[in-house]
């Protein structure tokens, strides 16, 4: 495909990476069918917490890391669980994952994603002008906090990579600390300023209103479900619930953790599985924040938002369709007081998502290597918020032909042999 003009492609999920995708292929001339099953941005990429956040660049998995599992695994409500029935399914997964983890595995993985995030910044402000969102993103950093400074040490190697690569940080003094979140309290412990991170006050309304405003600009909005996508030498042939059958002159596969099943038929499986999280946000807490919060020592982050303050975060390995077990949410309450002694839980709501995970913690943004009307846009793990533009702007470099902004090959579908 040379050109946008006139080509008629699907994007198959409304996520923020669809509707990213959506409002860049408009932009560039393409007519576009934004399809989901349920409303745009309404499933993953609605209860993150909403960080955009492109100093992340440092894999999951790396050498020593299981180390650290027993003890994460032995708190039943603690940062990681795998539930034990659904073995069969995640454990091939959590192998390559482990695999994955070697100092070559590390550096290459960092460097990929870093290669993204440089680019996060500019595409997201392109983005907010041209729709005028602006007033849904904070530039404020984020704080991460660790209750004992051995607990910094120990990731310590993680900072100076993240510095290497182009992201600093700073440590920050109980003064300064105190100065940037008054409500605060951790004593003792070690504390870190962010200064790349910016947080959207509400990423359930960004994604949604990204879409709306590709919407206007003339995208065709189709609320079905997708059955099957078959890949035919002109185009895409999908046959959704209540629509039938659809032809279109390419798919933009953006399904975030459904993605599999499609990427499946189309090519191959890839390693990506949901890494299940969970939310409890506080309409009324009681506590003031102006910037995210991560806890570096319990795996979660506090993000005030414009519904309340959220507290997000924790990693659960399940079958897609398991029951979520809203305990982890609920814990996260009992956490965060240990940061924010003021803390009140009224109005509370509770939430469960998949993050789709990649077992080297890098997206797959590429074209088909057997279809060339196919592109794929999915496995953004924990930045999928963060990097809905970036991935937008360079599947639409792709579908257009042009030469992309960076070299693609590690992003891509059939790297995993
Ligand atoms: C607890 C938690 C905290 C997080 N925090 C952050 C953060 O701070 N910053 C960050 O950058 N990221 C964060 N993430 C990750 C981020 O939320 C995801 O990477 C991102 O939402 C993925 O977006 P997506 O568009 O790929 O997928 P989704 O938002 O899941 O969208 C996929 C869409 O495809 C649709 N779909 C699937 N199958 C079909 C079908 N057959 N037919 C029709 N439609 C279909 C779904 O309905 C869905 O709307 C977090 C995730 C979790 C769980």
């Amino acid at each position: 495909m040379s050109a946008g003009t006139g080509r008629h492609c699907l994007v198959l999920g409304a996520g923020i990476v669809g509707a990213c995708c959506a409002w860049r292929l408009v932009e560039a001339g393409f007519r576009v069918t934004l399809a989901d099953r349920g409303l745009p941005g309404q499933a993953t990429s609605f209860g993150n917490a909403a960080g955009i956040s492109p100093s992340q660049v440092v894999p999951f998995s790396y050498p020593g890391v299981w180390k650290k599992v027993p003890g994460w695994l032995r708190d039943p409500l603690g940062p990681l669980t795998i539930r034990w029935r659904d073995l069969p399914w995640t454990g091939p997964w959590l192998w390559r994952f482990l695999r994955a983890g070697t100092a070559e595995g590390v550096q290459r993985a960092s460097r990929a994603q870093a290669a993204l995030m440089h680019r996060v910044p500019g595409d997201w402000d392109e983005l907010l002008a041209a729709t005028g969102l602006q007033d849904l993103l904070r530039p404020r950093g984020a704080i991460t906090v660790y209750e004992r400074p051995e607990q910094l040490e120990t990731d310590r190697w993680i900072y100076e990579l993240e510095t290497e690569l182009g992201f600093p940080w700073k440590l920050l003094d109980p003064d300064e600390l105190h100065d940037l979140a008054p409500a605060l309290r951790l004593d003792g412990g070690a504390a870190l300023y962010l200064p790349s991170w910016r947080h959207t006050v509400n990423p359930g309304r960004l994604g949604a209103a990204i879409a709306d405003d590709a919407i206007a600009r003339g995208v065709h909005w189709l609320q079905d479900e997708a059955l099957e996508v078959t890949a035919r030498p002109d185009g895409v042939e999908a046959r959704f619930a209540s629509a039938g059958a659809r032809t279109f002159d390419a798919l933009v596969l953006a399904a975030g953790p459904w993605s599999n099943r499609f990427a499946a038929r189309l090519d191959h499986a890839v390693p990506m599985t949901p890494k299940r999280g969970y939310h409890t946000t506080i309409a009324d807490s009681g506590v003031s924040l102006d910037l995210p919060v991560i806890s570096g020592t319990r795996s979660f982050v506090i993000t005030p938002l414009e519904t309340g303050l959220r507290l997000a975060g924790t990693a659960e390995f399940a079958r897609l369709d398991a029951a979520p077990d809203y305990r982890r949410a609920k814990a996260l309450v009992g956490h965060a007081r240990r940061y924010l002694p003021g803390l009140t839980a009224t109005g509370v709501t509770e939430w469960m998502g998949q993050r789709p995970m990649m077992a080297d913690s890098v997206p797959v943004i590429s074209v088909s290597p057997r279809h060339r009307n196919v592109f794929y846009a999915f496995g953004h793990g924990h930045y999928g918020l963060t990097q809905g533009p970036t991935t937008a702007r360079l599947i639409t470099a792709l579908m257009r032909g042009e030469p992309p902004a960076l070299d693609l090959a590690p992003y891509r579908i059939d790297r995993f042999g």
